[in-house]
Order: C-alpha cells, then structure tokens, then sequence
C-alpha cells in the first residue's frame, strides 16, 4: 500500500525543474486543404500548402511555459483520429491530445507557470482553456480584440479560450517581454498578423538562439517574397514587423522556426525528445 501511494504521489507532481532551459515540441495536428491564394500565392507557387501544428512547452528552472495550444481541442478528439473540419474548407486533423502527450514527460495543465500563444486564430488556441490556472501572458491590443465584439469568422472560436478572460493575466505593452528574468525566454511583440501577434525567442545552451515565429510567416515561401496572407489584420504592420524580426534574428544569429512549415517540422526532435 506504502508503494503505491509513494506511486501515485510521484505521478502526480511535474518533474524536477532541469539545470538548463528545455524546449520540447509535441505535434498539435495538422491542416489540410487550404488554397494558397489565401495566402497570396497562385497554385503551384509554394511547394508544401500542408500546414503542420505544433505546440511546444518551455521548462526553465523557475518555471514552465505552454507556447500555442493546438487546433483541435483534446475534448473533440475522435478516437480513430477523423477529421474535424471547420468553416474554412480546410481539413483539420490531430491524432495525439495535448495533455497525453504532456502526461508522456509528466506534466499536466496545472503545472504549467505561464501560457502564452503566437495570436488568437482557432489552430492555436485549441486547448487554451486548460491553462486558464496559469499566467497568461498576452499583448494589450490583442487580448482588447479577443474580448472585443465578434469578428473575423472561423478563424476565431472564442468558446477554446473564454477561460482566460478571468485567468491571472500580464498584459503586455508591445516591449520584449523578459519571462523569467535572465534572458532566455523572451516574448516578442510582432503584431500585423493579428492586433497582437508575438512570437517566441529562446537562448538555449546547446541549440543556441532560437526564434519560434507563430504566424510571422506561415510558408518559406513568404519569407523570399515578402506576400502576407489576404487575411492580415494589418499588412503594413506585418511588414513592419518582419523587417524588425529578420534584423533581430541576423544580429543574435538565431534560427527562426515558422510554425506551420512542414518542412521545418519534419527534421525536428519530438517529445519525450528535447531541445537545451
Ligand atoms: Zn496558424
């Protein structure tokens, strides 16, 4: 009996902090169908229209970090992995809830510091309610437009993250958001995207410096042209914004990981594997 309440107690605490700063990624699904004449392109002209998505969870040793939550929300899973389609025409799959694949390394929502997404769109926030006990770290202009009257269709389900409405919240003013202190994990303002976009810089020891760009870019292909989806929010801020991350990714010389690019997933490590 002592054995298995000794069991039951380790299973339930999150591990114990690392010495370094981790990053893992878990695979939040993936979307298919989209034409990318949303995105600016004629058919043919990128070479992978498959979006991927990611979720990732950051452990530093003050703390942990859930960045984006997944599009399809672990409560909607269809056992035999199905599609769940949605308003667009895109065909939207994930065949690993977000919390079994947390539980995988031990964590579970309630262990989780700090909840931040790249923006609001539905394939990011999925599973967001979950972390509504969390510190959500979240721009101004962006949590204003989340709350604000209904807008922009499909693209926002408000039901995956109304939790957060009343979740202890920083609210953060467009300056580089320093999460723990030391200068590993910095969130980015880069907003155009949506009202509040941001994206993710990470100092890791052995990877080096890494930028996770949320939907700065959703193909390479953007990166080359310089095209912004038809759906931009504000396509000068884009602009402004990208202009600003590529100079800050040349002068800290840090690889930049644009979400939704299968290519840039395919390669990477998954958890239980991570990043230091
Ligand atoms: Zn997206």
């Amino acid at each position: 009996m002592l054995f298995a309440c000794v069991n039951i107690a380790l299973a339930q605490n999150p591990p114990k902090p690392p010495k370094n700063l981790r990053l893992y990624v878990f695979d939040c699904g993936s979307i298919k169908g989209l034409s990318p004449t949303l995105f600016n392109f004629k058919e043919g002209e990128v070479k992978a229209t498959q979006f991927v998505v990611p979720c990732y969870l950051i452990v530093h040793p003050k703390g942990t970090l859930m960045w984006d939550t997944g599009t399809v929300p672990d409560s909607a899973f269809k056992p035999d992995g199905s599609p769940v389609t949605q308003g667009t025409g895109a065909i939207i799959t994930a065949t690993k809830p977000l919390k079994t694949q947390m539980a995988a390394i031990g964590y579970k929502p309630s262990d989780i510091t700090f909840l931040a997404m790249s923006h609001y769109h539905s394939d990011h926030t999925a599973n967001a309610n979950d972390f509504a006990g969390s510190t959500w770290l979240v721009q101004k202009a962006e949590r204003d437009f989340m709350f604000g009257p209904p807008q922009q269709g499909a693209i926002i389900n408000t039901s995956t993250f109304d939790k957060l409405k009343d979740a202890k919240t920083k609210i953060l003013d467009g300056s580089d958001y320093d999460v723990f202190g030391d200068g590993k994990v910095i969130i980015k303002s880069a907003p155009g995207h949506t009202p509040g976009h941001q994206v993710l810089f990470l100092k890791l020891a052995k990877t080096g410096p890494l930028l996770i760009a949320g939907d700065l870019y959703h193909y390479p292909e953007e990166r080359a042209t310089g095209k912004t989806p038809t759906f931009e929010y504000n396509a000068e801020q884009s602009r402004a914004s990208r202009a600003a991350i590529e100079a800050f990714v040349k002068q800290t010389k840090a690889q930049m990981w644009i979400e939704h690019d299968a290519a840039t997933f395919a390669p990477l490590k998954k958890s239980p594997s991570f990043y230091e």
